[in-house]
């Protein structure tokens, strides 16, 4: 063991037997702590009572009791070597047979939650995957880096943590360097026996709903920007971290109306780290920014991109059902047009599919010995480009029948309900079913949650034209430029 490799927090929290998989109430209670988390100008006592939060704690909660049911407990769990039962989001995938249980175990994820939440946990916990598998190159960069990042994996899995992740620096003015402006970017103020002091603020998707925190840079920092290259975890409760929530989209009855936004707002704060302790054992490397940005994304990542492509596969089979009965019930469904842009839609899932059956095919080992996807550089390009013209087709195909719904109250009114049941009618289906499947049109679509789904969609892994014209970079192009060169005879 090295001075900053593992030391006190993680082996007091060694001390304490492995608590293992979490279910509902377990996840529950671990949000009831000492967090500082503000709606509105007021500071939130209880995240999981709070009815900004109450209906999508209660979400996740059911999702964790899905670890211990017996159709799903063998595909989301397994026991690991010290015979800790964990997530299967939480194991480094050893053979191609492991990889695809990483699959299988994300597919109920995503799919029970229907591809709303892009951070579930299986997310972040596959970023753990990646610090573990770079447990060499960082231990090389850093003596006991690379320790600590075993040593946490192995932590989070047999607590089954919830993770949420911290990339990305506020926005305020772009022109200027970390160098000056030190408040643009997290960064090391001060360095200490027991760890260092970071201070800045990020943004984090479920930072209220999650128990720790991961930290990375995604930016290309240069030699001299050396305080800003970190990467870390900490506890969600820590002293002198702050989560301001956004205008929280959840506030809604959980009546037929909202059958989403009530249920599935998975909040995106502001977290402000006030000078932080960070201790060494939560610290996977730091001041090396070069290696911090390579690293980073060509292997960390390596294992969230599964979660990423089966969360939008997920909703994009929401989509397509709903935009599918919406035009079926309307009695439009044979339309020419309506044929054409659902083909499309369809077209772009039978995509998606595939490509993610060949990265799995073509499936390649890293240095540690982990498996993980073939090339998916390809695949969050071609995501942000559909995303947009996905939604479009979707509401060419709902048009204003997201719009001319009643609420669900209306439903109770004697007098309204006569005249709603023959108004409201559908093709083959009575006025109710067409009233609920056009609000949950409305929340997939045009509404402020369909929105921000879209705009997670198009932004989750950074500016679209950036991976786009990286996608143009990497592409192999001696192929290509060969068959010009013999067309010309040179
Ligand atoms: C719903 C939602 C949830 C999110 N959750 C998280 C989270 O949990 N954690 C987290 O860290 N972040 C999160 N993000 C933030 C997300 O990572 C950023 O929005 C994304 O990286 C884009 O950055 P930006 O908004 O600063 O725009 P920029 O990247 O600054 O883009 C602004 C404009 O500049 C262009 N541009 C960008 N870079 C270049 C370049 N090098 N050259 C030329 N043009 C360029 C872009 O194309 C765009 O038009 C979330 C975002 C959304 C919408």
């Amino acid at each position: 063991m090295t001075p900053h490799s593992q030391s006190s927090a993680l082996h007091e929290d060694a001390r304490v037997a492995p608590s293992g998989i979490k279910d509902g109430r377990r996840y529950i209670e671990s949000l009831r702590d000492g967090r500082e988390v503000w709606v509105h100008g007021e500071k939130v006592a209880d995240v999981t009572k709070h009815p900004a939060f109450a209906g999508v704690v209660q979400t996740i909660a059911g999702l964790y009791d899905l670890q211990h049911q017996d159709a799903t407990r063998d595909v989301m769990t397994y026991v690991d070597d010290d015979g800790i039962r964990g997530s299967i989001s939480y194991m480094p995938p050893r053979s191609p047979e492991d990889l695809l249980r990483r699959r299988r175990n994300t597919e109920v994820w995503t799919e029970q939650s229907f591809g709303m939440f892009g951070r579930l946990p299986d997310f972040c916990a596959a970023m753990i995957v990646g610090f573990h598998d770079l447990h060499d190159e960082l231990n090389a960069l850093h003596a006991g880096f690379g320790d600590n990042a075993s040593n946490y994996l192995k932590f989070a899995r047999q607590n089954d943590l919830v993770l949420s992740h911290a990339l990305h620096d506020p926005h305020m003015d772009k022109t200027q360097r970390p160098k000056q402006d030190p408040d643009r970017c997290i960064r090391i103020v001060k360095e200490r026996d027991d760890g260092i002091v970071v201070r800045g603020a990020r943004f984090c998707t479920l930072g209220p709903l999650s128990n720790e925190v991961v930290v990375a840079p995604t930016y290309v920092l240069a030699e001299d920007e050396q305080d800003f290259a970190l990467w870390f975890a900490c506890s969600l409760d820590s002293p002198g971290l702050k989560q301001v929530c956004r205008d929280p989209i959840s506030l809604r009855p959980a009546t037929d109306d909202h059958p989403l936004s009530s249920k599935y707002d998975e909040q995106d704060v502001l977290l402000i780290f006030d000078d932080l302790l960070i201790p060494w054992e939560r610290v996977f490397l730091m001041r090396k920014p070069k290696e911090a940005n390579v690293l980073f994304r060509s292997r960390v990542m390596s294992w969230a991109g599964y979660a990423s492509v089966l969360q939008l596969l997920a909703r994009l089979e929401l989509l397509i059902g709903t935009a599918h009965l919406i035009a079926e019930t309307g009695g439009i469904a044979n339309r020419p047009f309506v044929g054409l842009e659902m083909g499309e839609l369809a077209s772009y899932a039978g995509m998606f599919k595939g490509l993610l059956r060949a990265a799995e095919v073509d499936c390649k080992i890293s240095p540690a010995g982990h498996y993980g996807l073939g090339d998916t550089s390809h695949l969050r390009p071609l995501i942000t480009m559909t995303s947009e013209r996905i939604i479009n087709i979707f509401e060419h195909v709902a048009t204003s029948s997201t719009v001319f719904t009643p609420t669900a109250e209306d439903f109770d009114v004697p007098e309204l309900r006569k005249l709603l049941d023959v108004y409201g009618r559908g093709k083959g289906v009575d006025a109710h079913y067409r009233y609920k499947l056009c609000r949950l049109a409305w929340e997939l679509s045009s509404s402020s949650f369909g929105g921000r789904q879209q705009l997670y969609e198009r932004l989750h892994s950074g500016s679209p034209e950036v991976l786009i014209s990286n996608a143009y970079q990497r592409y192999d192009k001696t192929k290509g430029i060969a068959m010009v060169n013999r067309i010309l005879g040179q």
